[in-house]
C-alpha cells in the first residue's frame, strides 16, 4: 500500500512517497511495462547528496546509502554519451541547515511501519530538493537485512530522480519501482531495471541530469 500525498505549499509542489511492508495480492505473473513519471526533473549535474545518520546508527550505513546512489549512477552511465554524466556528489557537511543538499538522506533507527519515504519538492517542472528517510530497523525493532535496506534506498532514490511507480504485479522478478514489496520475503538486492533507466533517459536524454530533454514530461513512460 502506497500513499501519495499531494501538498501545495506556496509555489512548491511537494510529492511524498511512503514505502510500507505490504505484500501485493497474487496476480498473474508479468513484467512491468510502464512507469509513472513525477512531471519534474533535475536541471543540473552533479546532484549533491548529504547523508545524515541518526545517533546510534552504525557508520557502515553511510556506505550502503552511497552504494545505492552509485548503482543508479553506474547504470545510467552505461546509457550515457557523456562520461561525466549522471554523477552524485557526496558532501561531507551540509550546504546549509535548511537545505543540506539537493538530496538529503536521513537514516533513522525506527520509522514505524514506514521503511522508506521520499519527499520531492518541485517548481515549474524542476525538482528543487528531495528528502529521503530510510529505516535501519523494522517496526519490531529488528535490523532490516542490508539487501532490503539498499533496495529500499534505491527505490526512494528512483523517486528522487523523477520516477513514480511501475505497473509491477508484485511477483518475481520484482521491478525496483514496484508500488508494493514484501520486504520480509525479498531479502535480496534489486537494481534499477531497463524500464527504470529508459524512463530516466527519456526525461533527461543521454547527456546527464543537466537538462530536461522534453518540452513537457508526460505522466508515464512509455
Ligand atoms: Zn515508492
Amino acid at each position: 500500500m502506497i500513499k501519495n500525498n499531494l501538498l501545495r505549499a506556496s509555489a512548491l509542489l511537494t510529492i511524498a512517497f511512503l514505502t510500507f511492508t505490504v505484500l501485493a495480492s497474487p496476480l498473474a505473473y508479468s513484467l512491468a511495462t510502464e512507469i509513472s513519471l513525477l512531471g519534474s526533473a533535475w536541471d543540473h549535474d552533479n546532484i549533491t547528496v548529504y547523508i545524515q545518520l541518526q545517533k546510534g546508527i552504525d557508520s557502515s550505513y553511510e556506505g550502503e546509502v552511497k552504494s545505492a546512489f552509485n548503482d543508479w549512477s553506474n547504470a545510467l552511465k552505461t546509457k550515457a554519451t557523456n562520461p561525466n554524466a549522471f554523477n552524485f556528489n557526496f558532501l561531507n557537511k551540509p550546504e546549509s541547515k535548511k537545505r543540506p543538499a539537493d538530496i538529503y538522506v536521513e537514516v533513522r533507527k525506527n520509522t514505524g511501519t514506514i521503511l522508506g519515504s521520499a519527499t520531492i519538492s518541485s517548481s515549474n517542472g524542476k525538482i528543487k530538493e528531495v528528502k529521503i528517510v530510510l529505516a535501519a530497523y523494522n517496526a519490531l525493532g529488528l535490523p532490516l537485512g542490508r539487501e532490503d535496506f539498499r533496495t529500499i534506498a534505491r527505490h526512494e532514490i528512483g523517486h528522487g530522480l523523477g520516477l513514480g511507480h511501475s505497473n509491477d504485479d508484485g511477483k518475481e522478478p520484482l521491478d525496483l519501482m514496484a508500488p508494493t514489496y514484501d520486504f520480509v520475503g525479498v531479502n535480496k538486492d534489486i537494481y534499477p531495471s531497463d524500464l527504470n533507466l529508459n524512463a530516466l533517459i527519456f526525461i533527461y536524454g543521454t547527456d546527464g541530469f543537466g537538462g530536461i530533454n522534453l518540452s513537457q514530461i508526460p505522466s508515464k513512460y512509455p
